[in-house]
Order: C-alpha cells, then sequence, then structure tokens
C-alpha cells in the first residue's frame, strides 16, 4: 500500500482557527485575523473540538494519492460519502496481467496462498480472453475483489475525524485500518493542531460502539 497527502489547505490550523474566530466576533474579514497569534489559534481549536463545535473544521481539506490497495477496501472506502474520490477505471484501463491483494490470513497458509493464486491465474488468462472478444467495461465483470486500484481522494478534516473514528477501530478490516494509520500519520504531520488527539471511538469517546461485537480494548482505557 502507498499513500502520499499530495495537497491540503495552506495552512489548515490558522484557516479552521480563523473560521472559529468568525462565529465570535463582529469584525470585518481582515480585523478577524488581525493580531490573532498561533497560540490564540492553537487554544481555539482545542476550545471547539472540545465543545463539538466542529464546522470550522470543514474548510481544511487534504487530498491523497492512495495505491497499491484493493477493490474491497474502495468498496469499503467510497461508503463515506463527505469526500471527492477519483478511481482508475477498469472501464477504461485494460486490466490484462492486474496485480493483486493477499490478505495475510491467506498468505500465512500454504494451501489457502496456492488455491487463491491458483485463482487469480485462472481470472487473468479468462479476462485476457473475454477482452479480445467484448469491451473492458464487460470484461471486467471476472475480476476479483483483490484486484489493485489506485485512486485520489479527498476528505476535509471533520470527515477525516469520521474516518478514523471507524477505521482506526480494531474492528475494521485489516486493509482499510492499515489506510487509516498511514492517512493519520500523513496529516499528524500537516496539521498536528487538528489531528495530534485522534483516534479510534474508543480512544477518543471513552466507549466501544461495538457491543457484544467489542474487541475488549475498551476495559483497558475505562479501567
Ligand atoms: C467496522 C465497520 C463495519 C461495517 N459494516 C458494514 C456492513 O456490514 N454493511 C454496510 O452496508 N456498511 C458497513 N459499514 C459501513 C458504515 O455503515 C458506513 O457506511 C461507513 O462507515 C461510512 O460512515 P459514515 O456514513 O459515517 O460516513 P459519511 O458517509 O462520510 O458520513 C459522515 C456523517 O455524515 C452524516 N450523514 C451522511 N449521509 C447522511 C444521510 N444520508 N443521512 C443522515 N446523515 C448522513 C452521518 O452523521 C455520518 O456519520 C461498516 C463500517 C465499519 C467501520
Amino acid at each position: 500500500m502507498k499513500v502520499r497527502l499530495i495537497s491540503y489547505t495552506p495552512d489548515p490550523e490558522m484557516t479552521v482557527a480563523i473560521a472559529a474566530r468568525r462565529c465570535y466576533s463582529a469584525l470585518g474579514s481582515e480585523g478577524v485575523a488581525e493580531g490573532f497569534s498561533r497560540e490564540d489559534a492553537k487554544k481555539l481549536i482545542n476550545t471547539i473540538l472540545k465543545a463539538g463545535h466542529l464546522s470550522p473544521t470543514e474548510h481544511a481539506s487534504f487530498t491523497f494519492a492512495i495505491e497499491g490497495v484493493s477493490r474491497s477496501l474502495s468498496h469499503q472506502l467510497v461508503r463515506h460519502r463527505i469526500a471527492s474520490y477519483s478511481q482508475q477505471s477498469q472501464r477504461y484501463v485494460r486490466e490484462s496481467g492486474f496485480e493483486y491483494i493477499v490478505p495475510p490470513t491467506i498468505a500465512r497458509s500454504r494451501e489457502a496462498l496456492e488455491l487463491f493464486e491458483k485463482q487469480i491465474e485462472e481470472i487473468r488468462e479468462a479476462y485476457s480472453k473475454l477482452v479480445e472478444i467484448v469491451p473492458k467495461e464487460d470484461a471486467r465483470y471476472i475480476l476479483p475483489n483483490a484486484c489493485e486500484t489506485k485512486l485520489v481522494m479527498t476528505m476535509n478534516c471533520r470527515s477525516l475525524y469520521n474516518f478514523f473514528e471507524r477505521r482506526l477501530c480494531n474492528r475494521a478490516q485489516w486493509e482499510i485500518r492499515g489506510l487509516a494509520e498511514e492517512m493519520l500519520e500523513c496529516v499528524r504531520q500537516a496539521a498536528p493542531g487538528l489531528f495530534s488527539w485522534v483516534g479510534s471511538t474508543c480512544e477518543m469517546r471513552g466507549y466501544c460502539p461495538e457491543g457484544k461485537m467489542s474487541c475488549g480494548k475498551i476495559k483497558s482505557i475505562t479501567q
């Protein structure tokens, strides 16, 4: 998996802080930023995050280039609706000899891996034949969830909080959790004041939404 933060709102922390300050000031657009120090911005960000006044965080956006992930992951990813996506198309890009993602449980078992790779080879061959007979958009129906994909995704800070809460959870699948971890590392470097405190729901809110399916980690957090 390769994850790169390719661009983001310039000075995301100050942008969010000025948007927050807007709510509490009668000054014009220049006055509202005047004499507003980084320290003031940091304090105000902490105040709004604690209060759950999160709309100012929507003014900072982050764009990621993601590759080496499965179509299985991308299907889960695009369920996050408050985001923008551009994904490599299987209608326009020929997938002969496609790369694929092997889940660790399969990689660890010789029997499972043999079965998996044999099947992938057969699909590759069948796809290569099909694509000579029918359009790519129809030949792709035979491709597996394991198929590697690439995409560019933009999310604002508030949507990222929601994404991280859900996908850093131990109950999230290993691949999308791995993506969330990589993304968090990127945004923490770009805007530590906005992301240093971020984690899964149990880490951030002290409760587990998974009920009986809980991984049990919450006990160690609340004890
Ligand atoms: C561990 C785990 C297991 C999952 N299992 C399944 C599963 O079995 N089947 C399945 O279908 N999905 C499953 N999902 C996907 C999940 O239901 C969400 O679709 C996904 O996590 C996106 O979250 P979201 O809707 O909060 O994000 P976004 O779509 O980015 O929405 C962000 C927030 O905006 C608000 N919002 C957005 N759209 C609406 C709307 N139409 N109406 C009201 N409020 C809205 C909500 O507050 C939402 O939390 C699973 C997710 C996780 C993390």
